[in-house]
């Protein structure tokens, strides 16, 4: 689709956003209408909005998990259609009666949303590959219409893909990003990878150290033609800096000399390599000039002179970054585009030179089926995309091609305005989530958990912690989870050593969930957990200062289990008497790979 057309087309939908949401719906119920799920639920073939949301419950992902207690008990019929979500179970109970879901099935999604802390298995079809693909190209001839030239210069923009998988059943499980870059790419209208400077080997080689240092030597050698420069998720970006200062030197040379780093062995890239490289030591002096500088401020816009934006997600939880981004790139608009999730592609920024704090994404009527829960708990049932009201906030229910059906994202936004008839919101946070510094999310219960474990290193006879609470502290790359700790000594010798503070560190990330674990030692986007002892009397301050500053009522105040308002955290850092961090990697096995 060209620019022209996209932009007629997002008129005509949103325009139309209530009637589009009916024929989405229809279209989603007829052809999955055989699929046993609806049919346990008395759906009979209805494709009417009213039929399907009086009889068809929202749902979470827990309540459709094929394994858990919940499931059990379920009644057969039910039984069997949850099992689309374990290909394992599907093949061995109930492939008959799913044979029609099976065969829409190409893949499952790996989502970082986590289930009892495991990655959620989100099932892929060919509609949904098509729904994303519209989507991106809505959003290009958006940007395009803000900034023309795009296709002019280059984009160095970081890509890593990651292992694949298979269900025992035989389904390819991979992330959303994997399956764009390695398949939806191909169908983009004018071959993204055109104005990439990445080369395609680079960017599916599954070592993350490889893959990085090659798109980052592309990236330096195109330095002039860069027009864009970003990531996914800003935290991606921040990783990109710190492995430029931490192989500059080994880069450059590599530019100096014309010759590729023995330790990128991987003959693909090794392959393509050849056709990049060539000595260039003027480029050379330029770049360590500006790396050997004690001071990193700007060092984006120094190194790629021609760069117009940041193209990344600085929204939700992300919004932590925007300081040290702003800090590296001397100021440059950041974009972020899209609001994208395994379950589904629907939100698209429509003026995307906002300020990032203004961010708004437009929810397009063709994408799913959406529904939104209140946050309010006196209004339970969730409204149409339509009928919602400035200002309040939800939290997103979708209904989707590939087979999910008023499913709880766990996403909740604000809406901000409209554009026509569709929506237009601002992503708040996730439901549940204290913690998260990449794909990490950490909810209270996980903390209160590792909490617990790390209880047990120490001598209880000697000290207990009398509270805690924890910090994503974003201002080392990676970024960590911080957790303060007050501790009562029972035993005036009870003071415990570092080592066993260090083992407490460790304990803790042991009882992290398998996506913590997974960037902390597979993607290394986390950086050891860290224990600040703080000064006895630290918590009681922080409670004065809540009923002072923030109107806490002094009977009804709780400890927050995160601290997020910048007085609250310096005050706990103002009286820290030790820092400990976790001394090694706490275990990931490759069948964890979620
Ligand atoms: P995954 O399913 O692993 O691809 O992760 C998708 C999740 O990332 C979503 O459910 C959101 O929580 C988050 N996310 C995606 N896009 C955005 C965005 N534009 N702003 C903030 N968070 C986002």
């Amino acid at each position: 689709m060209d620019d022209a057309k996209a932009l007629q087309f997002i008129e005509e939908v949103t325009e139309n956003a209530d009637k589009v949401q009916q024929t989405t719906l229809a279209g989603i119920l007829s052809q999955n209408g055989e699929i046993e799920y609806l049919k346990c639920f008395n759906l009979d073939g209805a494709t009417d909005r009213e039929a399907f949301k009086s009889k068809i419950p929202v749902v979470t992902y827990e309540d459709i998990l094929p394994t858990n207690s919940r499931w059990r008990s379920l009644p057969d019929p039910l039984r069997s259609t949850h099992l689309r979500f374990n290909n394992q179970v599907l093949m061995n109970f109930a492939f008959p009666l799913l044979k029609f879901v099976l065969s829409s099935i190409l893949f499952c999604f790996n989502s970082s949303g986590t289930s009892g802390g495991e990655g959620k298995l989100i099932p892929a079809t060919k509609q949904d590959q098509d729904v994303r693909g519209l989507q991106i190209s809505l959003a290009r001839a958006i940007l395009n219409r803000h900034m023309t030239g795009l296709d002019e210069g280059k984009s160095l923009h970081f890509m890593f893909v990651k292992p694949e998988r298979r269900t025992q059943g035989g389904l390819v499980v991979r992330s959303t990003i994997t399956r764009f870059l390695k398949i939806e790419i191909k169908n983009l209208p004018d071959d993204a990878m055109k104005t990439a400077s990445s080369p395609y080997e680079a960017v599916c080689c599954e070592d993350i150290f490889q893959s990085m240092y090659t798109q980052m030597l592309c990236g330096l050698y195109e330095r002039e033609r860069i027009i864009r420069v970003g990531t996914i998720f800003a935290s991606g970006l921040l990783r990109a800096i710190r492995f430029l200062q931490l192989n500059w030197k080994e880069l450059i040379h590599d530019i100096r000399t014309g010759s590729l780093d023995p330790r990128v062995d991987d003959q693909a890239i090794r392959g393509c390599m050849d056709r990049v490289l060539r000595p260039e030591p003027e480029l050379a002096d330029m770049l360590a000039r500006e790396c050997e500088k004690d001071k990193w401020e700007g060092i984006i816009t120094r190194i790629w002179p021609n760069a117009k934006f940041i193209d990344t997600i600085v929204t939700g939880s992300m919004s932590q970054y925007i300081p040290t981004v702003d800090y590296y790139s001397g100021g440059l608009p950041v974009i972020c585009a899209m609001y994208v999730s395994s379950e589904c592609a629907v939100g698209i920024n429509f003026d995307p030179f906002c300020n990032p704090s203004e961010v708004s994404y437009t929810f397009m009527p063709q994408a799913a089926y959406m529904e939104f829960l209140p946050l309010d708990p006196e209004f339970s049932e969730p409204v149409d995309l339509v009928n919602v009201e400035i200002g309040k906030e939800y939290e997103l229910v979708a209904t989707t091609y590939t087979g999910l059906y008023r499913y709880r994202v766990g996403d909740i936004f604000r809406v901000t305005g409209f554009h026509n008839t569709a929506p237009q919101f601002r992503f708040l946070t996730r439901r549940n989530v204290l913690l998260s510094i990449d794909s990490d999310k950490t909810d209270e219960s996980t903390l209160q958990g590792a909490v617990a474990r790390a209880y047990k290193v120490l001598d209880e006879s000697k000290t207990v912690v009398v509270d805690y609470t924890s910090y994503a502290d974003t201002t080392t790359i990676p970024g960590h989870y911080v957790i303060f700790w007050e501790l009562l000594l029972k035993d005036p010798d009870g003071w415990p050593s570092g080592e066993v503070v260090e083992q407490c560190c460790l304990a803790m990330e042991e009882a992290m969930d398998a996506v913590y674990r997974r960037c902390r030692v597979g993607d290394k986007s986390i950086g050891p957990l860290e224990i600040r002892i703080v000064e006895r009397g630290s918590f009681e301050e922080l409670m004065d200062y809540a009923v002072e500053k923030r109107s806490a009522t002094f009977s009804q105040y709780k400890t927050p289990k995160c601290v997020k308002l910048k007085p609250m955290v310096d005050l706990l850092n103002s009286r820290v008497v030790s820092a400990h961090f976790s001394p090694a990697l706490p275990h990931w096995a490759a069948e964890e790979r979620l």
